[in-house]
């Protein structure tokens, strides 16, 4: 069996223009007529993964055996010479999905059976609850905990800087809808780190008070912190024994990871700016994470995931692998096959993904009371609607930029 065709185009899964997520696609079809599909991420610079595909790696692929799923894996990491960025390490994973679709398919198996076998019967998640004030917080944590959710993250608006707050409401990034006037690449918002650090802990004693120890609860610092800061956060919250507290500051600073675990027994989780396990691997062999979250489609695919899962599992890391919803549907649902075969499987975001995109990728793992499934058809067990797929167009996409009150740069 040989590829005899690659395909690629930019989905925008969103019918509201510019409000994402893109997901840029591989359709890998081979001689005998085996399908697989695959999609990479990179928000705001899907087309650039797309090309990158389409005019880089695709010719090598041609009349390739798909069967050598690992060797191509090689091949794009290695023989293009410099190494994965962001850019190859989404293309990489598109191609690296389709070809363990294919593989799937043509053994008959899903996935997960191709990765050893389940090691659990459903996977855990977390969904997004959220509110511009804690009020608003609490009731949308509530209102998860009604519909199932054991595992909820909570956000909640920065007194005085709502629409520079991540995760609270205001759409990806945090940066709210722009007016209609603004231009999306040149929205700002304005934050400040210290009532954000006063906010945080009464939003989690407040929600002890609501929900008691009934369900697990995750909040996101979005790296916005310096480590002493986040040091003192992590301190405050932990008579509300958080399941963990993620992306505490930017990954480059890797002493101040440590410095933050002198300090805390908040449990911390990392990753989704991580490329590769190369990244990865510090964080994990120095004990300074709890959880591990590279992305599936952001982190060379699910041969590279795979391997990240398997480095962890004698330092007793987890995985809480990335799953917002522009980690893609083809993505999220080999995530959640990996999920469920490895040993040290830890938690799963939930990327929310409505009827809409359902109808568009039939299929992906379902949800029911706090955890997620996967059918036994083969291969990702995903059918795509490419008729409806291909008129959803790409809108370009930007996230805000964040400054503090004096006009400087903050990590978005
Ligand atoms: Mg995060």
């Amino acid at each position: 069996m040989r590829i005899a065709n690659v395909e690629v185009f930019v989905a925008g899964l969103s019918r509201t223009p510019g409000s994402g997520p893109n997901c840029p696609m591989v359709k890998i079809t081979t001689d005998e007529g085996l399908i697989g599909w695959g999609n990479g991420a990179l928000s705001g610079g899907e087309q650039a993964v797309a090309t990158l595909i389409e005019q880089h790696l695709a010719p090598r692929l041609i009349g390739a055996d798909p069967d050598r799923v690992e060797d191509t894996w090689q091949l794009f990491q290695r023989s293009t010479y410099w190494r994965a960025g962001r850019v190859l390490a989404g293309a990489t994973a598109a191609i690296d999905i389709a070809l363990w679709d294919i593989k799937g398919k043509r053994a008959g198996l899903p996935l997960y059976s191709l990765l050893g076998g389940k090691s659990r019967d459903k996977v855990l998640c977390y969904g997004h609850a959220a509110g511009a004030t804690i009020d608003d917080a609490v009731q949308s944590v509530l209102s998860y905990k009604e519909r199932g959710y054991r595992a909820i993250r909570a956000q909640v608006a920065t007194p005085g800087y709502e629409g520079g707050s991540y995760g609270a409401g205001g759409g990806q990034g945090g940066g709210g809808r722009p007016a209609a006037d603004e231009h999306p690449a040149r929205r700002v918002r304005t934050w400040e780190p210290t009532p954000y650090l006063r906010a945080v802990p009464q939003l989690f004693e407040r929600l002890r008070q609501e929900v008691g120890d009934s369900v697990e609860l995750l909040h996101d610092v979005h790296d916005r912190l310096t480590p002493i800061q986040v040091a003192q956060l992590a301190r405050e919250l932990e008579p509300y024994h958080l399941f963990f507290l993620e992306d505490p500051i930017p990954v480059e600073n890797r002493d101040g990871l440590r410095l933050l675990r002198e300090h805390t027994t908040t449990p911390i989780a990392i990753g989704e700016r991580y490329s590769s396990k190369y990244d990865a691997l510090p964080a994990i062999t120095g004990q300074l994470i709890d959880y591990v979250r590279n992305g599936m489609s952001k982190s060379g695919g699910l041969t590279e995931l795979r391997k990240i899962a398997v480095l962890a599992e004698p330092f007793q890391v987890k995985t809480a692998f990335q799953g917002p919803a522009d980690i893609g549907p083809l993505a999220f649902a080999a995530t959640v096959h990996l999920d469920l075969a490895i040993p040290n499987f830890g938690i799963q975001e939930d990327p929310h993904y409505g009827a809409d995109v359902h109808e568009l990728f039939q299929g992906l793992p379902h949800w029911s009371d706090g955890y997620f499934t996967v059918s036994d058809r083969p291969g990702l067990g995903v059918e795509v609607d490419e008729a409806r797929l291909r008129q959803r167009p790409y809108h370009p996409f930007f996230f805000p930029v964040i400054r503090r009150e004096d006009g400087a740069i903050q990590d978005p």
